[in-house]
């Protein structure tokens, strides 16, 4: 991601991120950025230098429509996604394969001190489309059921199944607080960069069980 030339912008140290499928042209498909800031321009208010911090699918928006007003700028038409989306300088982002990250703090994700790097970092993805859906029909209190499971029934009047590609910001806040409270965190399986060739076959076989997380900042710390 290119710095813009605005200075209130965020700089991370992103050294965790999760591997999702590639598709046939080979682009970059890869969200879910977790680090620490390393610094922090003078206009940002949210974050300080050390701050655990994350990013996910969305890096812009239009701030201007109603959905940017009402924090769902998932949808916004103007939306750019962290990877291989126009950035607003006409730049193509890159996803997270860098040791690196720009972004604004819109779109910058206060990590829970409490929680792994590595194991929270899917949150953003698995976290926030099962929270959004739950919350928007009121279900967003924790259910917690004892064994023996056959006495543990969710009755509801109806059937449904609901899920979203992703929430807004402010939901997503929300939902990693909610993780970081309860010690949620993803099952996933850490990987070094150089077996990312061998990761995307495992994939393409499903012979994966957990979410595969690229460790790379110790990666590039041991080249
Ligand atoms: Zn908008």
């Amino acid at each position: 991601m290119p710095p813009t030339s605005s200075s209130c912008y965020w700089h991370g140290s992103q050294q965790l991120m999760q591997l999702l499928n590639q598709n046939k042209n080979k682009k970059k498909r890869l969200h879910e950025f977790s680090g620490v800031a390393t610094e922090v321009g003078c206009k940002v208010k949210k974050f300080k230098e050390g701050d655990k911090v994350e990013v996910g699918c969305i890096v812009g928006a239009c701030h201007s429509c109603d959905n940017c007003a009402n924090d769902l700028e998932n949808y916004c038409p103007k939306m750019i996604f962290s990877y291989n989306a126009p950035y607003y300088d006409g730049t193509i982002t890159n996803g997270g394969y860098s040791d690196m990250m720009v972004a604004n703090e819109r779109y910058v994700v206060r990590f829970p001190e409490n929680l792994p790097l590595d194991a929270g970092a899917p949150l953003l993805c698995a976290g926030i489309t099962v929270h959004s859906p739950m919350k928007y029909f009121g279900l967003s209190n924790p259910v917690s059921c004892s064994i023996p499971p056959k006495k543990c029934r969710l009755h509801t009047g109806r059937k449904l199944v609901a899920d979203t590609a992703m929430g807004g910001m402010k939901e997503t806040q929300e939902m990693i607080d909610f993780a970081g409270k309860h010690n949620i965190t993803a099952d996933i399986e850490l990987i070094p960069m150089d077996y990312v060739n061998t990761a995307m076959k495992r994939l393409a076989k499903a012979d994966v069980r957990y979410r595969f997380v690229i460790d790379i900042g110790n990666t590039l710390a041991s080249a």
